[in-house]
């Protein structure tokens, strides 16, 4: 048996990353970056004014204005603001020559005969003066202070969230360059399980493991080839993960991985000849995770309780597929304390907890009666770990957590 961390290291050192496609930016959330994105322009491309007002020269906010033309956003102004006049600006439009700040339409008063009057005090402008370099922003977003031509803007690697795809429309690119999804099957073992349809008889139980990590697939814009239930015979099961392995990048098990007299998971791996990198892992929910590699393709068997199918996957299997798809993962680890005093019997193995966020900032273990209990971890918004050796916790300690 291995610490997680160590199963952990496996999991993300598999050192092999999918074939790169190219997809339309529009469908590339969810993808890993498989190049360097470049901005081909200045952002701003323009000095830009930051709010609706007046452009006009500081030193002449003491006086009357005169309104010399108005300038909507996408124009190219046509006048220069001289001594004692300003054109009227919309958010967004270029600043003319001869100005250097933007006074706020509420901060102005309109005197008839096109001239306004800037209504604060003059010194009151410096105030809200944000030193950018050198140059005092009044109101103005000047050319390339966010990006300049050239900068690298979204890095090889990032997973592609919907800000970066604004990033990306806004420099340019119409397709990226990403790794593709893995193709990901999914079997059930067990001779108990019937599928969700069906009632099941009395030493049966309804398969829940199969389409959860569906789901959980999906979660993460993996569409699973879903193999149906594979019974606990050794033929059987062989011949469906033989198909699933020619396939597919990775196959996900559960069930029949652990002790029982009819738990052939492991063995029908091995006899496919795939390397068994690890067998079991000192973490509960989840000690007979089994995780092998053939070549390129890699096999979970998770555990068949399914709190601990979906534990290992969010735990073992993300970091897996991310890598496949090129990304460095890392999990988002949050420390919070605990909301009440913990405790545990065994303290050998790291248990992960399911849990709720309180609105004052603590994490608070659900009503959990162990790996079968589903209810509890529907509960739940976040898992916490408890390290090995930790029996228990007490109100105010802090704690991993992580989102579900
Ligand atoms: P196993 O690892 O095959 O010994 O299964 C451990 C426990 O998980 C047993 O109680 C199984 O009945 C249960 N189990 C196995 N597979 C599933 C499944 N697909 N959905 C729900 N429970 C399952
Ligand atoms: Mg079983």
């Amino acid at each position: 048996m291995i610490k997680f961390e160590e199963a952990y290291n496996i999991v993300k050192n598999i050192n092999f990353q999918l074939d790169t496609i190219k997809v339309p930016l529009n469908d590339a959330l969810g993808f890993v970056l498989a190049e360097d994105v470049y901005s081909d322009m200045d952002m701003p491309p323009f000095n830009k004014s930051a709010m609706d007002g007046y452009a006009c020269r500081e030193i002449d906010l003491s006086n009357e204005l005169e309104v010399i033309e108005i300038i909507p956003a996408g124009k190219i102004p046509k006048k220069t603001i001289g001594e004692n006049q300003c054109a009227k600006i919309m958010t967004g439009a270029m600043i003319p020559q001869g100005a250097d700040c933007v006074i706020i339409v509420e901060d102005t008063q309109e005197l008839g005969e096109n001239k306004i009057r800037y209504t604060k005090p003059v010194p009151e402008i410096n105030v809200c003066q944000v030193e950018l370099g050198n140059k005092p922003n009044v109101n103005i977003c000047y050319i390339g202070e966010d990006i300049k031509t050239g900068d690298t803007v979204v890095n090889k690697g990032s997973l592609i969230k919907a800000q970066h795809i604004a990033i990306m429309a806004s420099v340019g690119y119409t397709e990226v360059l990403v790794h593709r999804k893995p193709k990901v099957a999914v079997i059930p073992t067990g001779d108990e399980i019937v599928e969700p349809h069906i009632k099941p008889d009395i030493s049966q139980i309804r398969n829940s493991n199969g389409s959860q990590l569906v789901a959980q697939l999906k979660a993460m814009g993996i569409d699973a080839n879903y193999y149906g239930i594979a019974r606990d015979v050794e033929g059987a099961t062989m011949s469906l993960i033989k198909k699933a392995y020619e396939e597919n990048d990775v196959i996900l098990l559960t069930g029949g991985v652990s002790m029982g007299d009819f738990d052939l998971v492991p063995e029908i791996l091995k006899a496919l000849k795939f390397e068994l990198l690890f067998q079991a892992i000192a973490v509960q929910p989840g000690k007979p995770t089994v995780f092998g590699r053939n070549g390129n393709k890699f096999c979970f068997g998770l555990p068949g309780n399914p709190v601990s199918s979906f534990v290992q996957f969010e735990l073992l299997t993300k970091p897996l597929l991310y890598s496949l798809m090129g990304q460095d993962y890392k999990p988002l680890n949050i420390r919070l304390p605990i909301g009440k005093d913990f405790s545990r019997k065994k303290a050998s193995r790291m248990s992960w907890i399911p849990a709720v966020f309180t609105d004052d900032g603590y994490i608070v273990p659900v009503e959990y009666h162990g790996s079968a209990h589903i209810r509890g971890l529907g509960q739940a918004q976040a898992i916490f770990a408890v390290p090995i050796g930790v029996k228990e916790l007490k109100k105010g300690d802090f704690v991993d957590v992580r989102q579900i």
